[in-house]
């Protein structure tokens, strides 16, 4: 029988072939893990690469899950649940994962945000079991960068008891998103919707706010990395340049949100960008430039390891993954 002779039936009388010997007939003497009630273990959620000589470490903190009702603000449902079929995702419900990087450079180890802490959805906060599994120790950061103050990028800051989770660490932000969320007239004017941001900011920065070092956009805040301001998702949220030698990086923060849905059309816009109009014109100046210019590209909310390259197409674009490598 050719591929050509394939029917559904062939197909479908193959697949129970393999279902019966993945659990009749195992190579090497291995069980399957479920039939011994043992939990799916996956590898720790790390992936490495490098930026010139930059050491870039993409670290996991799982994902949380929402109707993709109501998500986008400016797409008819219908128009939504078609994007997401046409990228083979779930049409009723949407995976967003959080991706946080580790930057080593020059004997020192940055972070860009810090994932949700033990303050996110109970599919999310494995961070800490991947950092470490990465091979860091937190004590061991030397500076904590923030793109903006949404709790799932900032909230591993602290635990809910009031833990500092990086006792060593000076803490960067961008000036403009510091002046947004710090403000007590602007936090006691938020409906009601926004006060729970407020308030986290708060929790988070409280103890540490004479400490924080706030930075303007388009410094090199540190060496090899450049903030760049994005903003519309929140009033001060940046991205980053990362230039080494021959490589070049841009940390895209949450330019978009999944890919699927934001990287093919820029023009929706979700529903915590909380000024859709500029998010869109920012996502799209932003998507122009990193595709014209080629360079590799790094998401928060992307699928992990949550880099690649953005390719031009037809009124939007596409995130083209990276080829995953065993070693860098
Ligand atoms: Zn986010």
């Amino acid at each position: 029988m050719t591929c050509l002779d394939l029917s559904r039936r062939t197909l479908m009388a193959g697949a129970g072939a393999l279902a019966a010997a993945s659990t009749l007939d195992l190579p090497f003497g291995i069980a399957p893990a479920h039939a011994q009630g043992a939990p799916v273990n996956q590898n720790p959620g790390f992936y490495r690469y490098k930026v010139g000589d930059i050491t870039v470490t993409a670290i996991n903190d799982g994902f949380a899950r929402r109707p993709l009702e109501g998500f986008v603000r400016n797409a008819e449902l219908a128009d939504v649940r078609k994007a997401m079929e046409q990228a083979y995702l779930p049409n009723d419900a949407l995976s967003i994962s959080f991706t946080t990087l580790a930057i080593q450079a020059g004997g020192k180890l940055a972070l860009i945000d810090t994932g949700n802490g033990d303050s996110g959805a109970p599919t999310s906060g494995a961070w800490m079991k991947n950092f470490r599994a990465a091979g860091f120790d937190p004590k061991d950061v030397s500076s904590v960068v923030f793109s903006h103050f949404h709790g799932d990028h900032i909230n591993g800051f602290r635990l809910k008891d009031g833990t500092a989770v990086f006792p060593n660490a000076e803490v960067m932000v961008p000036a403009a998103e510091w002046a947004f969320w710090m403000d007590d007239a602007k936090a006691s004017a938020a409906p009601d919707a926004m006060k729970g941001a407020f308030a986290g900011v708060r929790r988070v920065f409280g103890p540490v706010a004479k400490d924080v070092k706030q930075f303007e956009a388009g410094k090199e805040i540190l060496p090899g990395i450049t903030a760049v301001a994005a903003p519309g998702h929140t009033p001060g949220h940046t991205v980053f340049a990362v230039a080494s030698g021959t490589g070049k990086l841009m940390i895209m923060s949450d330019t978009t949100n999944h890919p699927a849905l934001f990287v093919r059309n820029p023009d929706w816009s979700a529903v915590f960008d909380m000024d859709g109009p500029q998010a869109a014109a920012t996502r799209r100046k932003l998507l122009d430039m990193v595709s014209a210019e080629k360079m590799q590209v790094a998401f928060y909310h992307a699928p992990f390891p949550a880099t690649g390259h953005i390719a031009k197409d037809g009124n939007g674009f596409e995130l083209v993954p990276v080829q995953w490598s065993s070693a860098i």
